[in-house]
């Protein structure tokens, strides 16, 4: 299936029906659906019925076998799960024996006589030996066999994989569909949720980690010392990647950043009055070098380094931030 906001983008792609291509990049913002799209585009490639819209049947052998997670014809390669407790915080990648599986599994010969699928997502989830391995099959693909990629919209694929699909873009819902769709879906506290996640409706919902999450927020509007290393220690035991708390706190210092310049907050609506009074006590110059601390440890939020040492330093220093005041213009 795929998600109404999707409709115009289905049928742009139906239009090329005729002239698809031996790989596709499907790019998309996480949380929009995009999987889903590529799963859907999946089915009607392998399906033995396509109906008039592009659509799968649902009730060929090859759409019975798609329901049932045993298509013969399609290999869908996504990030390995590491073994061992703390998953989280470890970083998912597809290596390069993986894409050497896939390799053997596009040049065998299709079981059902029609093409062959292979999907794979997130592209940027490719280490650099398994996208030069891909590559090479990108470059003289099998016949029958049609690749589908899925990634983000940022410049963090090689531009070689890139220049060998056809890069096909996928919408986000806008704000009126987002929330509608979450309110369909009985999903408490959505605009707030919504607003925290960009405007993408389809994030993982975890009503622990949300409420911890809400939790920090009174303590970044009043800081206290004892409260923000209770709070590291805390945010430690839940056994969350780094990665996650590096997200919280760079969203609320964005809207600090919006509230400086006297705009209302993107991630945080909930907390716009106390965002204002932090704009108005803070100075964008500091604010500026707390930013750039968090954009420093991003490339380690799924390392093992230690989270709770990482969350007490950030909020120390974010402390200190809040105790310089801004100087009389
Ligand atoms: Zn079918």
């Amino acid at each position: 299936m795929i998600y109404p906001w999707q409709t115009t983008a289905w049928q742009q792609l139906a239009a090329q029906r005729h002239t698809l291509p031996h790989a596709l990049l499907l790019l998309g913002k996480s949380g929009s659906g995009r999987v889903a799209f590529a799963r859907h585009l999946a089915a009607t490639l392998l399906c033995e019925d396509v109906q008039p819209d592009f659509s799968p049947c649902g009730q060929c052998p090859s759409c019975h076998l798609l329901a049932q997670n045993s298509h013969p014809d399609l290999c869908e390669l996504t990030p390995e799960i590491p073994e061992g407790d703390n998953v989280a915080r470890k970083l998912l990648q597809i290596k390069v024996d993986a894409v050497r599986e896939l390799l053997d599994f596009a040049h065998l010969s299709s079981h059902r006589g029609g093409r062959r699928v292979v999907l794979l997502h997130p592209a940027e989830s490719l280490n650099l030996q398994a996208a030069n391995a891909l590559l090479k099959v990108l470059e003289e693909p099998p016949p029958q066999v049609v690749f589908v990629l899925v990634g983000h919209n940022k410049d963090t694929l090689l531009p070689t994989i890139k220049s060998r699909c056809r890069q096909f873009a996928l919408p986000a819902p806008d704000a009126e569909e987002a929330l509608a769709y979450l309110q369909a879906n009985h999903v408490d506290n959505a605009p707030a949720l919504l607003a925290f996640h960009g405007g993408t409706p389809l994030f993982e919902h975890n009503p622990a980690t949300d409420a911890l999450r809400a939790e920090l927020l009174p303590l970044l509007a009043e800081p206290r010392l004892l409260g923000l290393l209770d709070y590291a220690a805390r945010f430690d035991r839940e056994k969350l990647p780094l990665a996650t708390f590096l997200d919280w706190l760079g969203k609320w210092l964005l809207d600090i950043g919006l509230a400086q310049r006297q705009l209302p907050p993107c991630y945080y609506p909930d907390a716009a009055a106390d965002l204002a009074k932090l704009g108005a006590r803070t100075e964008p110059m500091h604010l500026f070098a707390l930013v750039e601390r968090i954009n420093l440890l991003a490339p380690y939020g799924r390392h093992t380094l230690n989270v709770k040492m990482q969350a007490e330093d950030l909020l120390i220093d974010y402390l200190h931030f809040w105790q310089h005041k801004r100087s009389p213009a």
